[in-house]
């Protein structure tokens, strides 16, 4: 077969952009794949618009006009197609307003926003042919146009046979077209449904593979450290937590007490909802590990919740003898010499910190068990390489927390093939968070009942607007609601801000001063989403509510109800279905299986992408893919005919994402 350097109009530098982005060879061009494509055979009708981008047709309605600004120009005119009208805009392309003219039918493709309620889009793509065209994610000097050119020869210059992974009769049994077919509708598409046959062979095989070096992490270096652990620490345990465990509680730690006396790896993932206590049992773990001797390491996604669950581990813990200390990136340079010192010698039993806990310059003692809270904030690969941190073949046990439900399926790809305990009972006497949408009309009303509890002592959360495309600008919403609370509405109270980016001493003053009651209000970017433990607050607001996620409200909403008083949550926003189900139910579970009907599991691969370890997105959308998948895998697993053709797909799937979930000192 010919090699990239073989392509006409591929010289030394082109050669050297695309092995800039991981291409090497004739097979990972065609596996690069497109980024989406623009589907000029059916536009989208203009009254069924979206913020997304779209490929749509209509009839020119008026002149185009052009504005000269400032030495720049736009041009501007709108298209119509009777059932909506859209507005364009060139910036910068003044021969627009001689190329298009009124009457004339167009169909262009770019972005959609809305603004004050009409659909525009900006600088948009006249199309001219009526076929389905890739788009490529850009790389710089090599343009789209170029690559298809590329993958165009690539094709040529391969045979059915010599493009093919997967033998015939496993194609014909799981309905799955050939590779090169494959990636020829995908780099030229010649209509959707031969694009859908594509995608769906080609991420097919990407999520077996994935699925499969997931399974093979699972199995690796299985034999566990030997903890010789006592009945009676359990006994011991609950007596000296503050509370009595709920019967979900004491079951889970059972459970991981049985994990790590049984000679195996612990691989274990606690799901339990907002506020059942995860942490409790997590710290039981730890004491369990303690007792034969072995270091416990416990990682959260943020610094505030280390921070706070280093101070719980001290009130909880001290009383049964375990030093626990805290390492984050924020330490100063001589409180991160102490602290290394600390863990190195084991005089620290149980470390407390952020991603810093994975650093090379950290050198544990012994060891044993690694827990991750709110694990699904992580990649399999963060946790993995805490897991390997002790060496050689053996595995420290580990323990993941979270209080994202999500399906098995999902739950696979996520978390790799973990063991499952489930909390679904909360602590006795909590009261339901009472939870009311807040149309734009009622505000006074929200703003008067936040000082009237104030009164009485109860805090609140105010919760700031989600803005994902830009950090700056969500700082910007928390500021700009600060003074505007603190000038108008709230000038009474006392208040304090908290937000991601945020100086990490101010941050966690703020929350201390929360905490100790020092505050009324606290005005919050979603930060305090993940765990933030304050009990004497009663209120959450939340801003501009339909941005979030029902499950990331449902979190958001269980940062209160944590004492015994009653607490309302305040969903700021428009009544609908969406924000409906929040204020009929209470459980985390049926929460999140209406997001996933309403919203698609998209937003529960977001998080994953935090990892940067996810197969490639092409059609991984689709849950039922994942779930046929994952069916198709443990059939291949439980029938011994197919055990050398696992081995191959194993072989396979290291070459494509081995180095993915391994800490790579292996
Ligand atoms: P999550 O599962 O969301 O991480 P936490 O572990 O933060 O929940 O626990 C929430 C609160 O409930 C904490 O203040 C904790 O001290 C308290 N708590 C945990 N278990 C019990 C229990 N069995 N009885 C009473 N309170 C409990
Ligand atoms: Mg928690």
């Amino acid at each position: 077969m010919k090699r990239l350097e073989d392509l006409r109009g591929v010289g030394p530098k082109r050669l050297e952009i695309l092995s800039k982005n991981g291409i090497t060879s004739l097979m990972a061009l065609l596996a690069t794949l497109p980024s989406g494509y623009v589907d000029a055979l059916n536009p989208t009708p203009l009254g069924l618009l979206t913020q997304e981008a779209h490929c749509v047709g209509g009839v020119v309605l008026d002149h185009p006009r052009k504005h000269f600004y400032g030495g720049k120009s736009a041009v501007r005119a709108s298209l119509g197609d009777g059932s909506g009208v859209l507005s364009l805009a060139w910036f910068n392309q003044p021969w627009m307003s001689t190329q298009v003219k009124k009457g004339d039918s167009l169909l262009v493709y770019g972005k959609v926003s809305f603004y004050q309620g009409v659909a525009g889009m900006t600088n948009p793509r006249i199309i001219q042919r009526r076929g389905i065209e890739p788009v490529y994610r850009a790389m710089p000097g090599l343009p789209g146009r170029t690559f298809s050119a590329l993958a165009r020869q690539a094709l040529d210059n391969m045979t059915d046979e010599s493009a093919e992974t997967l033998p015939q009769w496993f194609l014909d049994e799981w309905r799955l077209c050939g590779k090169r077919f494959a990636w020829e509708q995908a780099h030229f598409p010649q209509s959707q449904a031969l694009l859908e046959q594509a995608k769906r062979r080609l991420a097919f095989e990407n999520l077996l593979l994935y699925q499969t070096a997931l399974l093979a992490v699972g199995q690796r270096g299985r034999a566990g450290l030997p903890l010789k652990g006592r009945e009676k620490d359990l006994g011991r345990y609950w007596s000296a937590m503050p509370f009595s465990p709920t019967e979900a509680q004491r079951a889970a730690l059972q459970d991981v007490f049985d994990d790590l006396n049984s000679g195996y790896a612990m691989r274990r993932l606690l799901q339990g909802d907002v506020g059942s206590g995860k942490t409790a049992v997590a710290f039981g773990a730890a004491w369990l590990a303690t007792r034969s001797g072995y270091q416990c390491a416990m990682m959260a996604p943020t610094e505030i919740l280390a921070q706070q669950h280093a101070a719980s581990a001290a009130r909880l813990l001290s009383s049964l003898g375990i030093a626990s200390g805290l390492l984050t990136s924020s330490l100063s340079a001589g409180e991160r010499q102490t602290a290394l010192e600390r863990i190195a010698n084991g005089s620290w039993q149980l470390v407390i910190g952020t991603q810093a806990l994975i650093s090379e310059t950290v050198k544990y003692h012994r060891l044993g068990l690694v827990i991750t809270d709110e694990q699904h904030r992580f990649g399999v690969r963060q946790r993995q390489t805490l897991v390997e941190k002790p060496g050689g073949n053996v595995q420290a046990h580990m323990l993941a927390l979270s209080a994202t439900p999500i399906p098995r399926s999902l739950a696979l790809v996520m978390y790799g093939d973990l063991d499952v305990s489930l909390i679904q009972e909360k602590p006795p006497g909590r009261l339901p968070v009472n939870t009311r949408v807040v149309p734009e009309g009622k505000r006074t009303q929200l703003f008067s009942y936040i000082l009237a509890s104030a009164q009485r002592g109860e805090q609140c959360f105010y919760v700031c607007p989600l803005v994902e495309e830009s950090e700056e600008l969500s700082v910007k919403s928390v500021k700009e609601t600060y003074e505007y609370l603190k000038r108008g509405p709230l000038k009474t109270l006392r208040l304090g801000m908290a937000y991601g980016q945020q100086d990490e001493g101010e941050k966690s003053l703020a929350l201390r001063r929360f905490s100790a009651g020092e505050l009324d209000v606290l005005v919050a970017s979603s930060v305090i989403e993940v765990g933030v433990d304050v009990p004497g607050a009663t209120i959450i607001a939340i801003e501009d509510a339909e941005r979030f996620g029902l499950a990331q409200l449902h979190q958001l909403r269980g940062r209160v109800g944590r004492g015994n008083k009653e607490s309302w949550c305040f969903l700021l926003g428009p009544f609908n279905d969406r924000l409906t189900v929040l204020t009929q139910s209470d459980n985390g579970f049926f929460i999140a299986q209406k997001d996933l009907e309403q919203r698609g599991p998209g937003q529960f691969l977001g998080t994953l992408q935090h990892g940067r370890e996810l197969p490639d997105a092409f059609g991984v959308k689709d849950m039922r893919l994942l779930e046929e998948t994952n069916r198709c895998l443990r059939f291949l697993a439980s029938e011994p005919r197919h055990k050398p053709f696992l081995e191959y797909l194993t072989g396979l799937s290291q070459n494509a994402f081995g180095g993915v979930f391994s800490s790579g000192r292996h």
